[in-house]
């Protein structure tokens, strides 16, 4: 398995790549900036890439992903909760002090429950709104990783003061589906380092 994470854009979201070694094929979640140097990270390691998986609409997360369909034909997955923040994206791209990305409606939508990824690595839809009312996680089981999206960070949880953003339903959201993952389960969030369900669920002051 091929898997890499690393901050794009001004407000550094955590881009992740994960491919098969055998079959090449790759899927990417929140290619928000720096496309160049993703499609260039992606042929340096002779990947196709066949799923844009955007863990919600903020701009940070989807600001590159029309760009990076173009240049590979991959689908863009979304949760449909989430389109009408597609439809403030210059008002978001003005929040950052940003030009506003072009971006078009999802290919997929990225309901709770169904399977996307790869057929090697596998990864659950888990609807977790709150921060969005969009905002989803993959869980790749098989892989003990969950990508959190700004849903939950390591010592914190996402702004809930944005449009969408509900304090009430991220509490429910990460009790619920996030904590009740197993404790050794690694989480990749959308912003900053990595971290375990187990340490979240015993040490995170926003959920005591
Ligand atoms: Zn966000």
């Amino acid at each position: 398995m091929i898997l890499e994470t690393f901050p794009v854009g001004p407000l550094q979201c955590n881009c992740t790549i994960v491919a098969d070694e055998e079959t090449r094929e790759a899927i990417i979640v929140d290619p928000g900036d720096e496309i160049a140097r993703i499609h260039r990270r992606l042929a340096a390691l002779g990947l196709t890439l066949k799923q844009i998986l955007i863990t919600h609409a903020h701009i940070d997360h989807i600001g590159g992903a029309l760009k990076l369909k173009r240049l590979t034909g991959a689908s863009i997955y979304l949760n449909e909760d989430d389109l009408p923040l597609l439809d403030i994206m210059a008002e978001q791209a003005a929040w950052v002090g940003v030009d506003t990305p072009e971006t078009a409606p999802p290919d997929e939508g990225l309901r709770d429950a169904i399977t996307v990824g790869l057929a090697n690595y596998p990864a659950q839809v888990l609807h977790t709104p709150g921060h969005t009312q969009g905002s989803i996680c993959l869980h790749f089981a098989p892989l003990k990783m969950v990508l959190a999206g700004d849903t939950l960070f390591a010592g914190s949880i996402g702004r809930t003061d944005l449009p969408g953003g509900n304090g009430e339903q991220i509490i429910h959201s990460i009790q619920n589906r996030l904590f009740t993952l197993p404790d050794e389960t690694k989480v990749i969030p959308g912003h900053g380092p990595a971290t375990i369900i187990g340490k979240e669920r015993r040490t995170n002051p926003f959920l005591k």
